[in-house]
This record gives C-alpha cells, sequence and structure tokens, in this order.
C-alpha cells in the first residue's frame, strides 16, 4: 500500500469514528443497525467502527433496545467520564472554571477572584495552577483531555488563539496559547465570550433546534455572538457580534473603543452604577442614598434596590433597557434572526425590563422582520461562557 492511500485509509477510518460517535452523541442510545442505516455504512463496517470505540473506552453498551422484529438489539451509548474538556470564562472580576465530560455533564465548576491588576501573564498563572489543581483533583488522565477553550470579553483571533483587544481586561495582542506552557501538548481554543455562550446555548442550552439565533450578554461590557445556518458568524477577520460599539445615541459619552454614544455607553453595568452615583449626588430620592460609601454601589445594588421598589434604581435599569432593545431592533431588521438569548448580568434583572425590551423591539423592527421573533433571557445563566468554551473542544472531537 502506497504512503498516500495508507494516509487516505486512516483518514477515512477517523472520520467514520467520529460520524458514529456524534450519531451516539446525538440519539443519546442507539444500536448497531441503527447507526449503520444512518451512516450508510455496512452493518460489518458500522460494527467494526463500534467494536473499536467499544477497546477505546469512548463508548459502552448501555441496555437492551425495542426489537424492530427478530432479536432485541443492544443500545451503545457515550461513556460518561471517557474523555474530558474543560472552560475557561474570564471577565473583570472573576475566572469561572468548568470542567465537562464528552456527554456534556459537568463534573467541576468554579469561580475565582480575578487578579486585581488584570496583568495577563498573571492571570495565565493563576488559570495554570487551577487547571492543573482540577487535573490532579480528578486523577484525569491528560490523554483523555480533549482540549482547554478560553472565553475572553474582547476580540480575538482564534485560529492563532490570541485575544486582540480585550478594553476592559486592557489586553491587546497577547497570545493565550504562548503563555499557557503547564500543559504544552493540550490542544488550546480562544473564544470571544458572547460567542462562547452561543455555542453553549447551541450544545446543551435553548438554541439546540434553532440555526439561526444572536445572544447578546450584557456585563460590565456589552457583546453578541451570531450563529447563522447553525454556524458561528465570523465576518471576514473574524470581529462580529460588537454590539456594544452600535452607536445609539451620537451626542453620548465617548467609549472606551474611542467613538461617542455606543451601547455600552448606555447599558452595560458600569454605564447603570455610573448613572447611579449621578443621582446620589444629585440628591434625588432612592434607597440607593442609603448606601454609606458611594464607591460601594455596585451593579447588584442597583437590581436589589429596583427589586425593593424602588422608582428611580428602577428607572436605570428600565433606560438600559430601551437603549438596549434599539440595538436589538437593527440587529432583527439585518439579520432576520429566529431567536434573540439574553445573558450573563441581565438574568438578573430581566423580570423587570424584559417585557419593556421586548415592546421596543416591536415597535421599532420592521414587522416583517420581527413578527416570529422569540426574545428570552439565557437559560444557561451567567455560566453560559464558561459551558460555552468547555463545549469548543468537545464540538471539534465531534467532528463540528
Ligand atoms: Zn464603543
Amino acid at each position: 500500500m502506497t504512503k498516500r492511500m495508507a494516509g487516505n485509509n486512516r483518514f477515512l477510518k477517523e472520520f467514520n469514528q467520529t460520524v458514529i460517535l456524534d450519531m451516539i452523541r446525538v440519539h443519546k442510545a442507539i444500536s448497531r443497525a441503527e447507526l449503520s442505516k444512518l451512516t450508510g455504512l455496512s452493518p460489518t463496517a458500522a460494527g467494526v467502527i463500534v467494536n473499536e470505540l467499544l477497546e477505546m473506552g469512548y463508548i459502552t453498551e448501555s441496555g437492551i433496545g425495542e426489537s424492530k422484529g427478530g432479536r432485541r438489539p443492544v443500545l451503545i451509548e457515550l461513556r460518561p467520564g471517557s474523555l474530558y474538556s474543560i472552560g475557561i470564562d474570564m471577565d473583570v472580576n472573576y475566572i469561572s472554571l468548568v470542567l465537562m465530560d464528552s456527554t456534556s455533564r459537568i463534573i467541576e465548576e468554579k469561580m475565582l477572584a480575578m487578579p486585581r491588576t488584570l496583568i495577563f501573564e498573571k492571570v495565565m498563572k493563576v488559570i495554570q495552577h487551577e487547571v492543573k489543581n482540577t487535573i490532579n483533583k480528578y486523577y484525569l488522565d491528560t490523554d483523555r483531555l480533549l482540549g482547554i477553550g478560553f472565553s475572553v470579553p474582547g476580540m480575538v483571533d482564534s485560529r492563532e488563539c490570541k485575544v486582540i483587544f480585550a478594553p476592559n481586561m486592557g489586553w491587546e495582542n497577547v497570545d493565550i496559547k504562548q503563555h499557557f506552557t503547564e500543559l504544552p501538548d493540550i490542544k488550546v481554543y480562544v473564544e470571544n465570550e458572547a460567542m462562547a455562550s452561543a455555542i453553549g446555548e447551541n450544545w446543551i442550552g435553548c438554541c439546540q433546534e434553532i440555526s439561526n439565533f444572536v445572544c447578546v450578554n450584557i456585563k460590565s461590557g456589552v457583546g453578541s455572538g451570531i450563529f447563522i445556518n447553525g454556524k458561528p458568524y465570523r465576518g471576514a477577520n473574524g470581529i462580529t457580534g460588537e454590539i456594544g460599539h452600535m452607536v445609539v445615541d451620537p451626542n453620548g459619552l465617548k467609549c472606551r473603543c474611542g467613538n461617542y454614544g455606543c451601547l455600552e455607553t448606555k447599558t452595560s453595568s458600569s454605564y447603570m452604577v455610573e448613572q447611579a452615583k449621578k443621582l446620589v449626588k444629585e440628591g434625588i430620592a432612592s434607597k440607593l442614598n442609603d448606601i454609606e460609601d458611594i464607591e460601594e454601589i455596585t451593579a447588584k445594588s442597583i437590581i436589589d434596590s429596583a427589586k425593593a421598589g424602588d422608582e428611580a434604581a428602577r428607572n436605570i435599569l428600565l433606560d438600559a433597557a430601551r437603549f438596549l432593545g434599539l440595538a436589538i431592533s437593527n440587529i432583527v431588521n439585518i439579520l432576520n434572526p429566529q431567536k434573540i438569548v439574553l445573558g450573563k448580568e441581565f438574568i438578573n434583572y430581566s423580570d423587570i425590563v424584559l417585557d419593556h425590551l421586548k415592546e421596543i423591539v416591536m415597535l421599532k423592527a420592521l414587522r416583517q422582520s420581527s413578527k416570529d421573533i422569540e426574545i428570552t433571557e439565557s437559560m444557561l445563566g451567567e455560566r453560559a461562557s464558561a459551558l460555552g468554551s468547555a463545549i469548543i473542544p468537545l464540538k471539534v472531537f465531534f467532528g463540528k
């Protein structure tokens, strides 16, 4: 056999293994006969691949299925705990780590404080230390670790594993792969945090059956992850979904990007905190005045006050939601998505503002683009990006 033919055969074998594995994942439990039927492989070829995967320990025989005439078939499913992935979500205040197996089962989930200085090298040291701890804690064989996904609040070059610009972190042109030295053989993936959320929603969240959707994350910054025809939309240079820098008020405040009146200056939690401080300074009647040190006002204090019936705090949230609604109506007009998923900090106050936001979208977007739109809060909550970043290596493994 020539070298090239051997290479082709190996490729074909791996390709067929991936197809079979993904079929098992999608169906949860499936027989050899069904796998043969669905993949178009002969029963013998499918049987050989199943046996190889059983031998590798990636799958397991889980029980007996219904008979379709004749003997009842043995069902096969992914073997829990046979392969792993790790997801890391980074933000100004925290680092979130998720350990997941190939069945998308969450084995460990933890939150760490982000080093205050946000110095990139220091952050990477903290993360590597925590990854090693997690690997040791569960006695993981690194040969079974499919990869580590990083979710970053900023523009990334996912092909080169680099952060191009993350203004809130103060990072520019930093190389995650190069600084992840502890486990040099482990595959590293880098993704924008909102896109990581979208990947999470598509794999295990509320967009599993949906091909066209946008996840909008609202917290210290605002970003979005766009899926078109079932795939992440990355544009020409990989920089898409920067909804936070959509100009909604040309006469507005200066944004961190250098422009004026970006959505971030109207709807991010940092902006809401600034608004609250301003109100307190102006002496507006509000429970926020009870906070002794004005610098102690956080997004949480605004949300708590609003929930306790404070009108001024409630108006800050509603006002921010109004601008968010305007920006979303533009997205609806341009992309005509089936669903908009709102996540991160937003889920903590969506009960107060979601109806108002929907009204704005219905009022401002074209009737034809918005008539079937569903606008909802994230089901994965604030964990969506961490889960999504752990899912990236799984997606690659399953050939997605
Ligand atoms: Zn901006």
